[in-house]
């Protein structure tokens, strides 16, 4: 944080005319240009609101309430021997008025003669371009842990209680993320409730970051049963799934190991992509976020870069998590002209997030067609590890079936290996389809279900394999280059299945 506030200090003794503050809270704007004022003094920080106008300025309380104009107005006026830091509430409302528009404009001109500053603050408004020369932008990332766990200490000593130091550590990693009014209201909460914050207080953490991804359009927080034993197959991607895992650890980040960033899972439909990324947070003890991508672009042109950032901070509120990117071909594989672009600048993003995040989230992204998937997403060290999930092998489809039998009628015993050898081909969700489709033509005749009835349900179903054959060759053709790695242990040098 002393590198942020060093940051500001230096916009507003270098005279920057106006800054924007990108942040939603607003207290803690407020706080932070009020020491950077101490920590410059003579500088006074005067605060402005269309309600109650002018606040901080001796000679001008309540001046220019219900007038945008006015404030502005006053502060070309003020003499430079009293260097003013005017923080604008929700001052960004008024610049679609091509009059205060155009007095900003000037203002930035003007002041930098003086040694005044404008302070606009908004978390998620997008500037017109014709204020990118005047503005200048400063993010106000989150509180970080030391942050936090100052805030939680104070919180707890003014309400005289002392916190124990290990509930303190495990408070703080929880409440990672939260922005401060959020960490006071869940402690308000606490205190009201009993009288003191604790461990008790860790689950009100956690609904805290689900309502908080529930005021998300973007993302869903994705409740989910699934578990690693609910996939057949696909025993290499298991295996390098758990061994991840533990770099998630301290004594691996003590080992020198960065945190895993995430895995790209490429494949045909219905092989278990999804059904991974679910099964990951389950045993990864996780909350699973879905990001709808198209989502991210509905909605007005250049809002998509502000939702994307808003988007990843929510995010990393919930670390650690998995982000779960669906079909991450068909929302960035587009022709990037017929949208501006913005498909591209979103992209570029979130790559770059995933570069240089330091937070414990956790990327999956899913992906059905290697030929729509931009090149630079494919690129070493964007995911730890591209997958090739492909149509199950004969192993692999015995287990699959078994499984969703074994899901359903649990006590049923059934020859497969006639099935086994019929469905080369068909996919995980094919051979779930088969199992449901069996099933019904056994309740039918009130029975239990047999072999018959499985082998007669998959002689009417025509695998997409035999429909999408291209697409799959060319995944598979890409894929044994060896820029992907076979999902499956027994998937051979040359995919080739039976
Ligand atoms: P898409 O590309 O169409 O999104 P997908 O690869 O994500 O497909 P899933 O949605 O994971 O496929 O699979 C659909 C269903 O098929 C799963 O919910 C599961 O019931 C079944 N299934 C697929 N693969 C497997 C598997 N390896 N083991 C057990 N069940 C599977």
């Amino acid at each position: 944080m002393k590198d942020w506030e060093n940051n500001l200090d230096l916009l507003i003794r270098a005279r920057t005319p106006l800054i924007l503050i990108r942040s939603s809270e607003e207290l803690r704007v407020e706080e932070l240009l009020e020491q950077s004022a101490k920590r410059m003094k003579p500088r006074r920080l005067v605060v402005w609101d269309y309600i109650n106008g002018i606040k901080g300025a001796i000679n001008s309380p309540g001046l220019g309430a219900s007038q945008p104009m006015a404030v502005l107005q006053w502060l070309q006026k003020i003499n430079s021997d009293n260097p003013t830091t005017l923080l604008l509430k929700d001052f960004h409302r008024f610049c679609e008025d091509p009059g205060i528009a155009r007095m900003l404009k000037n203002l930035s001109i003007d002041l930098r003669k003086t040694s005044h500053n404008i302070v606009l603050c908004s978390g998620n408004w997008l500037p017109p371009n014709d204020f990118d020369e005047a503005l200048t932008i400063l993010d106000l990332p989150l509180p970080n842990q030391f942050q936090l766990k100052e805030l939680l200490t104070n919180i707890s000593n003014a309400s005289g209680n002392n916190l124990d130091q290990e509930v303190l550590e495990e408070l703080t990693r929880a409440c990672s993320g939260l922005s401060e009014s959020r960490v006071r209201l869940v402690a308000a909460r606490a205190l009201a409730q009993r009288g003191t914050m604790g461990k008790d207080d860790l689950k009100e953490v956690l609904e805290e970051k689900r309502q908080n991804i529930a005021r998300s359009e973007v993302l869903e927080y994705c409740e989910t049963k699934a578990t690693q034993s609910d996939i057949g197959g696909l025993d290499a991607l298991k295996n390098w799934l758990s061994q991840r895992y533990m770099a998630f650890s301290e004594e691996a980040k003590r080992f020198g190991l960065p945190l895993p960033r995430g895995v790209l899972l490429l494949g045909p439909q219905g092989t278990g992509k999804s059904l991974t990324a679910k099964a990951i947070a389950d045993s990864w003890s996780m909350p699973l976020l879905r990001l709808d991508v198209g989502r991210l672009f509905a909605g007005l042109v250049g809002a998509s870069e502000a939702r994307t950032r808003e988007t990843i901070q929510r995010a990393e509120a919930m670390a650690p998590c998995i982000l779960w990117i669906d079909e991450i071909d068909k929302a960035f594989g587009g022709d990037s002209r017929s949208d501006g672009g913005t498909s591209q600048r979103v992209l570029a993003n979130i790559l770059t997030w995933m570069a240089e995040k330091t937070s414990a989230v956790f990327v999956v992204a899913t992906a059905n067609a290697i030929d729509r998937l931009p090149p630079e997403l494919l690129r070493k060290g964007r995911f730890d590890e591209i997958f090739m999930l492909d149509l199950p092998s004969r192993e692999e489809r015995f287990s699959i079936l078994a499984l969703h039998i074994n899901q359903r009628r649990p006590h049923t015993e059934i020859p497969l290996e006639t099935i086994v050898d019929r469905t080369g081909g068909f996919s995980g969700a094919e051979l779930e389809q088969i199992v449901i489709e069996g099933m019904h033509l056994a309740f039918a005749e009130k029975r239990e279900l047999q072999e018959n009835d499985l082998i007669l349900a998959s002689s009417q179903l025509v695998p997409l394999s035999r429909t999408a054959k291209e697409q799959l060759e060319s995944l598979k053709e890409w894929s044994s280059t060896g820029r992907a790695r076979p999902a499956s242990i027994n998937l051979g040098r040359n995919f080739q299945r039976n």
